[in-house]
């Protein structure tokens, strides 16, 4: 899963992304509303965040002119004096918000909750014959024993059940799975596909020769 932060608060930007990469997400950031927008209009995040007040375009203006051509579930991060300000961001198309100061804990529950919105999927618990994938928990079981997991072979197994069915081109996954500052790793994801093979079968990852992978 791969996330932007626009956010201009040095310290809040630098911890939050830490704590997101920690997660096992890929951090893409931007610290004003002009690259925000760049980014978030030529990459396809699995979430963004999203401050208000910033440099250049401001949160309002950037939700606005992406919602002409993306759905990337977005959540918002307001000051805790601006309740109409709240009304005014799920109005305009914004998935949810978060109030500052906010609890880490929180950011992590509301970006799962709209990611897996945004997936049409009501429930944490995607089940793939013996195995569990319980997206609330961030964890995998096998045969209901826990499997110890990367955080991100945890992701790559995460956006593949997501997508299950469908095959899900190595392009997707570098996108989703790497930020912009790893994506030259070329052979980064065949090491992670073994690995989630050697933990949960062979053939709970199938290879679709010259397209990318899939999970039946
Ligand atoms: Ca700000």
């Amino acid at each position: 899963m791969r996330i932007l932060i626009v956010e201009d608060e040095p310290d809040l930007l630098a911890s939050l992304a830490q704590a997101l990469r920690e997660e096992g997400y890929a951090v893409d950031t931007a610290n004003n509303g002009d690259d925000g927008l760049f980014n978030a209009e030529g990459t396809d995040y699995d979430a963004i965040v999203l401050d208000i007040m910033l440099p250049g375009l401001d949160g309002w203006e950037i939700l606005k002119r992406l919602r002409k051509t993306k759905k990337t579930p977005v959540l918002m991060l307001t000051a805790r004096d601006q309740t109409r300000e709240r009304v005014k961001g799920l109005d305009s198309g914004a998935d949810d918000y978060v109030i500052k100061p906010f609890d880490l804990e929180e950011v992590f529950a509301r970006l799962r909750a709209i990611i897996r919105r945004s997936a049409n999927k009501s429930t944490n618990l995607i089940e793939i014959g013996p195995v569990k994938v319980d997206t609330a928990a961030r964890k995998i079981f096998l045969k209901d024993k826990p499997v110890e997991i990367t955080a991100r072979e945890y992701s790559l197994v995460e956006f593949l059940a997501l997508h299950r069915g469908e095959v899900v081109t190595r392009t997707q996954l570098y996108d989703h799975l790497f930020d912009e500052n790893e994506s030259s790793l070329s052979n980064l994801l065949d090491v992670h596909v073994s690995n989630v093979r050697k933990k949960l079968g062979a053939e709970f990852i199938a290879t679709r020769r010259g397209h990318g992978y899939c999970i039946e």
